[in-house]
């Protein structure tokens, strides 16, 4: 993990659980995983695959006795659309939201009233940790929708007692001008889209540092270290990292507090697990794994040891902050978004990490890759920065070459490398798209 980037806030909880002693945190587990199994095992799906894997609710004694039962998978949840796996009766759904779809078709996912109010509390949490306070007023450029981020972080806005700014998704310009004007103190979306309104705004003729934003609560979509000195820098606030996904409840089952040396998983709702994605054994401890998640209070429809498929580390010292939850490490990337080139295993992640590395390159970018011969070729699009570019055509070739060798230096392969005007590449509002594969066959190595 990086060294942390302490930000200059007031370190406080909303809720004491958040610093429950781990001893009493591990019986609370214990006793909510078996609830949650007693829970599921009303679901058809779920009484199959915990008779086929020989487990009863009696059997979970201690949070170790996750090991025992049975994954879940996003294709398990198709096979059940649209409600196959809840657990209470329809009727008592307060809510319906979807996954994006990034990855295929959306998987449906439903809350019942308890369940919304656990969320808004788990948003509270991790909002509280990164500096919000109920005098502040906040812009939500998520998506309001199925789509789990916009709802999701606006009941815990209003939970903390702060303003809603329910701005949801497009039209950059009307997004910067109520900024603005209503001089928000906190922004809500995706990092790249936090990136695309600096840039509009600077396209305007307003200076982003110039706006009343404090904070920046910023989630669903891999991002690097570099890209937060990126949006620092840009629009002069704190930036802090937030993840959740959809299938398990959506943003609130980790986020950073003023350290922001990891993200605090809320372990008392959530039993996380690192395992290796190919022999699903535990890695060892820090080590990258794939994020197994099982539900430990949801009422609607939890789910046992979900594999998100998103690689991270998990890392269990102590934090400052006074928090006992374990902390995760930036989510690398996903396996499903993992390419192998020539044999190789290459996370656009790092690619960011790289080229953010180097002075003159923007932080907008693709991946393309393809196989013209025999061979794999991975060609990276980077678009130079404004500031640079007419001083820098000279220079374009020095450019492209400290670019490439910093992405052989952190992926240990030769790119090529395109250096394009400055707003060429697409911009994003909602989750950002880095990566186009022209391989028929992606996974021969
Ligand atoms: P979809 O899987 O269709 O994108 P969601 O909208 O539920 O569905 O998005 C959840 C996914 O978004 C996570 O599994 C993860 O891959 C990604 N994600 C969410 N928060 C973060 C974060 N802070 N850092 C990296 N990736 C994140
Ligand atoms: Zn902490």
């Amino acid at each position: 993990m990086p060294a942390p980037r302490e930000a200059a806030i007031e370190n406080r909880l909303w809720s004491l659980d958040e610093a429950m002693p781990r001893s009493e945190l591990r019986a609370l587990q214990a006793r909510r995983l078996r609830e949650t199994v007693e829970r599921a095992a009303r679901v058809p799906h779920y009484r199959d695959a915990l008779l086929k894997a020989g487990v009863t609710p009696g059997d979970i004694r201690s949070p170790g006795d996750v090991r025992r039962l049975p994954f879940t998978t996003k294709e398990d949840l198709r096979a059940n659309y649209p409600f196959g796996m809840l657990a209470v009766p329809r009727s008592d759904l307060a809510r319906v939201h979807c996954s994006s779809g990034t990855t295929g078709r959306p998987t449906v996912v439903g809350y019942t009233a308890e369940d919304l109010e656990t969320w808004a509390n788990l948003c509270a949490r991790f909002l509280v940790a990164g500096g919000l306070k109920p005098e502040h007023m906040v812009h939500v450029a998520f998506g309001y929708g199925l789509f789990t981020g916009g709802f999701g972080l606006h009941y815990g806005i209003e939970k903390v007692g702060a303003s809603v700014v329910p701005a949801s998704s497009g039209n950059t310009e009307r997004q910067i001008m109520l900024i603005r004007d209503f001089q928000s103190d906190a922004l809500i979306c995706t990092p790249s889209y936090a990136l695309n309104i600096a840039e509009v705004a600077r396209e305007g003729g307003l200076d982003p540092r110039q706006l009343s934003l404090k904070i920046g609560h910023f989630g669903a979509e891999p991002w690097t270290e570099e890209m937060r000195n990126e949006i620092e820098m840009q629009m002069g606030l704190y930036a802090f990292n937030n993840y959740g996904l959809s299938e398990v409840m959506g943003p609130g089952i980790s986020g950073e507090c003023f350290r922001r040396d990891g993200m605090h998983v809320q372990e008392d709702h959530f039993l996380v697990e690192c395992l290796d994605p190919e022999t699903l054994e535990p890695v060892s401890p820090g080590s990258n794994g794939e994020l197994v998640i099982t539900n430990l209070t949801k009422q609607a429809m939890p789910v046992l040891r979900y594999r998100t498929r998103d690689i991270c580390a998990l890392d269990d010292s102590p934090c400052a902050c006074g928090r006992t939850g374990i902390r995760m490490g930036r989510i690398f990337g996903r396996t499903d978004d993992m390419l192998i080139i020539r044999g190789v295993n290459v996370f656009p992640s790092q690619v960011e990490e790289a080229l953010l590395k180097v002075e003159g390159a923007a932080p907008h970018y693709m991946i393309e890759v393809d196989r013209p011969g025999a061979l794999d070729e991975m060609t990276v699009r980077v678009e130079m920065k404004a500031a640079q570019f007419s001083d820098m055509i000279s220079q374009v070739q020095a450019l492209r070459e400290r670019i490439q060798r910093a992405i052989y230096g952190i992926t240990g392969l030769h790119a090529n490398v395109e250096l394009v005007k400055p707003q060429t590449l697409e911009r994003f509002t909602g989750k950002a798209r880095h990566v186009n594969d022209k391989r028929k066959d992606k996974r021969r190595p």
